[in-house]
């Protein structure tokens, strides 16, 4: 099993640090709904309405998580944000969600492969996505280096689950959240075959509405990444095994 977050985000009075949410959407019904459910729930929220200004304050603030529109005002759309996002050092922790308006703006999400950690199609409940927001943030702070961490070696694949990390041959490669939470998955259940029903309940959560596809196009991207490292099996019409 995944291991289950054990830690709040604490300062040292005790007192539950603010996360800073960015939300960068045009609509402004929309931004001021995510604003108030968020606050409610005592994030610190910063709206944007365009993609520049977004980027800019997700890097300046720290954010913890970006809440994303595909269609965005200005040169740069939500597909380009999270693309500039995931290319720099600083962006690569920061978890994303993605707004799109209709299923085919998935489509063309999925066909670009990101490395967005979930995707709302709207209209969504305000509830749901503050349901999806939290489990973001659970995941991130396992990210927090632990000394007691856990560590996974497969030839010459390794993988510290503490730390977050994964080499190859001694060369960290770099991982989306939802990738990483992935590999961690088969590495854990090595030698079992896994539905997508399974990887979708054990790494997105059992409440994610979505489609199995998810699974194969994170799948491709651990592939492309690890190569000959991941000896990882399709088990047709079933799922994945890692051998
Ligand atoms: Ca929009």
């Amino acid at each position: 099993m995944l291991r289950p977050p054990v830690r709040g985000f604490r300062r040292h009075n005790g007192a539950v640090s603010e996360a800073v949410i960015v939300v960068v959407e045009d609509d402004a019904n929309i931004a001021d709904l995510l604003d108030m459910y968020l606050r409610r729930e005592g994030y610190r929220v910063l709206l944007h309405r365009d993609g520049a200004s977004g980027l800019d304050a997700i890097r300046t603030h720290r954010a913890r998580i970006a809440i994303v529109d595909v269609g965005l005002p200005g040169g740069i759309d939500g597909f380009e944000l999270c693309r500039r996002l995931r290319a720099d050092n600083a962006g690569k922790h920061v978890g994303v969600i993605m707004l799109t308006a209709r299923d085919d703006e998935i489509d063309r999400v999925l066909g670009l492969e990101l490395g967005a950690d979930d995707y709302v199609t709207k209209p969504f409940s305000p509830r749901e996505l503050v349901a999806r927001v939290k489990a973001l943030i659970r995941r991130s702070e396992l990210s927090v280096p632990d000394t007691t961490s856990t560590v996974h070696e497969l030839g010459d694949l390794r993988l510290d689950l503490g730390r977050r990390e994964v080499s190859v041959g001694g060369e960290l490669r770099t991982f989306a959240a939802r990738e990483f939470d992935l590999l961690a998955c088969l590495v854990e259940h090595r030698g079992l075959v896994l539905s997508r029903r399974q990887l979708l309940d054990l790494v997105w959560g059992p409440g994610w509405i979505g489609d199995e596809r998810t699974v194969d196009v994170h799948v491709r991207q651990l592939r492309k990444k690890l190569g000959d490292a991941l000896s990882l099996s399709t088990v047709w019409g079933v799922g994945y095994r890692l051998d």
